[in-house]
């Protein structure tokens, strides 16, 4: 039987996330995590078929001996990566810039391409190389697969990619809407779809990625066509630690005003601003406790990311003009029940609602929670970037003749 398991790999920052999905029967037999990477505390946590996890502590110097720490993990329940039923890596690349519209067999040249890209994704698009080399190293004659969390908007009009500067100055730094978390908009908005029993072609979704960050997109017939992260993914909703959408002036008043560098200023916007800046807690598990108690400061944080999100719902229903289904996901839409509710609350003349029953309910699946027979489904659909990477992998490498180098 040809090999039918795929290792999937998300090499962040300082962590290297994996799952090794089978394909053939939808199995997961190993999935871990290596975190603070680089640090003197680094823990590796790896759960086998044995099922119970097992857990490493002390420093992990870099991605390579993260990789490789792993890959004895995997060895020891004979998972290794020279099993012969390994068909391919796949791996998370963040920034695919204009370059790659589909997940693409890796080879140099690829690899070339990625590390060009560096500048437009200086923290991940580096993690993601190394995550890719060390694979390689280790089974040079396994096929690798690169899916960028960028490829799905890359099916934007320029109307809506665009931004409204000199374009020759915006075409020499690169500088467009990019958008990021598309592999879990491609997979949700298709989820969706299946959810309603009908095909994406057929339906119009507006897909609300909700988690530490947070995205949404406009998805007509199963592509793309609008999305709030920009260039970077500082741009739109408020975040657990992102401001999202300011006017642009106000960095030019806090580098003039202010006297702050522009490194402050970008540690200020992406790492102390959203939930957290507003309240000091970017879990909406703790912000939800705190409004219990009459906090003053998490009902702001709370508001003001509910009126993004909305102002984001009423855009995209103008941008689609006819609007099939919302779905929410990720860890704070699928399981923060107040937020999907105040999110949708005053939108009936949008044929938006949900059912309060139906909203509380807790569950794994995707299911719908707004009322039997409204205009627009509203549904929970749970997010599996690993599975989306796993099955795009499979599907260019499944059949043994992978196709390399496939970058447009
Ligand atoms: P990431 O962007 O890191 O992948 P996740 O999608 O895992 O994030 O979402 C993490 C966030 O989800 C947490 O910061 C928290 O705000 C929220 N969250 C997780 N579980 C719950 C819950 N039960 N209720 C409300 N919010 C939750």
């Amino acid at each position: 039987m040809s090999p039918s398991r795929v290792l999937v790999l998300n090499s962040g920052s300082s962590s290297v996330k994996y799952q090794l999905l089978d394909m053939r029967d939808g199995s997961r037999p190993a999935t871990g995590l290596v975190e603070r990477i680089g640090e003197r505390t680094s823990r590796l946590r790896h759960t086998g078929p044995a099922a119970d996890p097992r857990e490493q502590y002390g420093p992990i110097a870099d991605h390579e001996a993260a990789l490789k720490a792993v890959a004895e993990e995997l060895t020891a329940d004979g998972l290794g990566l020279d099993s012969p039923e390994l068909a391919a890596i796949g791996h998370r690349v963040v920034h695919g810039g204009m370059s790659f519209t589909e997940p693409t067999v890796i080879d140099d040249a690829v690899l070339a391409e990625i590390e060009r890209l560096i500048p437009l994704a200086p923290l991940h698009n580096p993690a993601n190389l190394t995550g890719i080399r060390t694979a390689r190293a280790l089974r040079p004659d396994l096929p690798q697969v690169a899916v960028f969390d960028t490829a799905f908007h890359t099916t934007m009009p320029e109307s809506a990619a665009r931004y409204a500067i000199d374009p020759a100055i915006a075409d020499r730094y690169r500088i467009r809407r990019y958008g990021f978390h598309g592999t879990s908009h491609a997979y949700v908005s298709r989820a969706a779809a299946r959810l309603l029993g009908r095909t994406p072609q057929e339906v119009n979704v507006i897909v609300l990625h909700l988690g530490n960050g947070a995205s949404a997109s406009a998805v007509r017939g199963g592509r793309c066509v609008d999305t709030s992260m920009g260039l970077t993914p500082l741009e739109g909703l408020v975040m657990g630690t992102r401001s999202g959408d300011l006017d642009p002036a106000v960095i030019f008043h806090l580098a003039r005003v202010g006297g702050m560098s522009m490194d402050e200023i970008d540690t200020l916007l992406n790492k102390r601003s959203g939930l957290f800046g507003l309240c000091g807690d970017n879990d909406m598990r703790e912000i939800r406790r705190r409004i219990d108690e009459g906090d003053e400061a998490a009902r702001l944080a709370f508001d003001v990311y509910v009126h993004r999100l909305k102002k984001y719902i009423g855009a995209y229903c103008a941008v689609l003009g006819r609007v099939d289904a919302v779905a929410f996901t990720a860890g704070v839409g699928e399981n923060a029940a107040p937020v999907r509710a105040a999110a949708m609350a005053g939108l009936e003349g949008l044929g938006l609602a949900v059912d309060p029953e139906l909203n509380a309910v807790r569950a794994d699946e995707a299911r719908l929670i707004s009322p039997a027979g409204a205009r627009v489904a509203v549904a929970v659909v749970p997010t599996d970037e690993e599975l989306e990477i796993a099955t795009q992998t499979y599907a260019l490498v499944g059949t043994g003749s992978a196709p390399v180098g496939n970058n447009s």
